[in-house]
């Protein structure tokens, strides 16, 4: 019988030893027997995910796990978000994340415009197009301050600040500037953009409500972070799957799965957070593989839990990523007629102590059933180093996945 699919993605898992825990990594401290059965049954390895030079990010990092040449495909998250909003991205056009954000005496407060709610912010979206579309420009409505705005004919040379990395900061100093000369129209448009946003939106009603419930207003848009549709060949003409779907809380995975060709499935009660919906998205996993050859499901909480700098956080998340999503899988699976490949990896670690992602290999182990177990009894960041796959990089992980 043919042969399905599912990769469990474990956020910023993978870390470093550490002193609260004798020593070791959370993966090692953490009571998986789960992840251990499958590396028992499967085989190991660890994988380079960050290619030499770039920014550990999650995009980059995920587009690695499915095997894309990151430097080839990747674009700005712009582009990734519009994909998981269902925009469609035309030739020409440059798609941008276009943030809500406060701004006080000159200076960016916030990159969140107080955390404006998405009802709010909607009004405020609505209302700058209906003042500021035209033939070439149009504003995307997200979630809270998050949205998208596309620029036809624009040039994605730009030099742009994300605004949470500059609370505090005079927002004049932080305006976009180019790469090459031949951006500077696109550059000057958005920087009179930003200028006009706040003119529209100082004292639009939303904000004055705002204002008098002493929250901070949602007064300028802050687009950032520019690209193009990217140019990603779909997962099911490279390998040999049919159809395949993507679970995940964040846009910028769906956003990949969405481009992979793979279908996003919602589940309900999903957060990103440690209290995410874990046994909803181990059923929506089953559900989606007797329906797909191929499952990415993707799960954020250790991630924050690092971002958080908290171990025993993390441990949890880890945790409950054996007992409640990996348990289930596991047990179900094995009651199916056709065999179920199962992989488990992080992105990239994302170490409680720095709180912050790094390039380092991760571990992986991939079971197949039917194939030769290695050596390897337990899932961490050691343990895999003795497994039979050794270092692989680059698509290595995913042709080895799918052959
Ligand atoms: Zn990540």
């Amino acid at each position: 019988m043919k042969m399905k699919y599912i990769i469990i993605l474990g956020d910023g898992m993978a870390d470093e030893p550490i002193e609260s825990l004798g020593n070791k990594t959370p993966l090692q401290y953490a009571h998986t027997p789960y992840m251990d059965v499958l590396a028992t049954k499967g085989n190991s390895g660890y994988l380079n995910t960050i290619p030499k030079g770039m920014h550990p990010g999650s995009e980059v990092a995920n587009l690695s796990v499915l095997g894309y040449n990151v430097a080839e495909v990747l674009e700005g998250r712009g582009s990734l978000e519009a994909a998981s909003m269902g925009i469609e991205i035309f030739p020409e056009e440059m798609v941008m994340r276009c943030n809500l954000i406060c701004i006080e005496n000159g200076k960016i407060k916030n990159h969140s415009g107080g955390h404006i709610s998405t009802e709010e912010a909607q009004i405020l979206i609505q209302y700058l197009n209906e003042k500021l579309q035209n033939d070439r420009l149009g504003f995307f409505p997200g979630v809270s301050y998050r949205h998208v705005l596309k620029l036809k004919g624009g040039n994605k040379q730009l030099d742009c600040t994300p605004p949470h990395d500059v609370p505090g900061s005079a927002f004049r100093e932080n305006l976009i500037k180019t790469k090459t000369p031949q951006a500077q129209a696109t550059a000057d448009y958005l920087n009179e953009l930003i200028i006009l946003s706040q003119e529209l939106l100082e004292n639009h009603p939303v904000n004055q409500k705002r204002k008098t419930e002493r929250k901070d207003p949602a007064n300028s848009i802050w687009p950032w972070s520019p690209g193009y549709k990217p140019n990603m060949e779909k997962l099911t003409s490279l390998y040999p799957i049919q159809t395949g779907a993507v679970i995940s809380a964040v846009d910028l995975i769906k956003g990949i799965g969405i481009y992979a060709g793979l279908k996003s499935i919602d589940v309900p009660g999903a957060t990103g957070l440690y209290d995410t919906n874990y046994e909803g998205k181990a059923q929506a996993a089953l559900d989606a593989l007797k329906e797909h050859d191929f499952v990415y499901l993707h799960v954020e909480a250790s991630d924050e839990a690092g971002h958080e700098g908290d171990e025993f956080l993390k441990i949890k998340t880890i945790e409950y990523l054996d007992s409640r999503i990996l348990k289930t899988i596991l047990e179900e699976t094995e009651k199916w007629d056709e065999p179920i490949a199962i992989a488990v990896l992080p992105d990239h670690p994302t170490p409680c102590k720095i709180k912050t992602h790094t390039a380092y290999p991760v571990p992986f182990v991939i079971y197949k059933p039917g194939e030769t177990p290695d050596e390897v009894r337990e899932y961490n960041e050691f343990s895999v180093q003795k497994g039979k796959y050794g270092l692989l990089k680059g698509d290595e992980f995913i042709k080895t996945f799918f052959n």
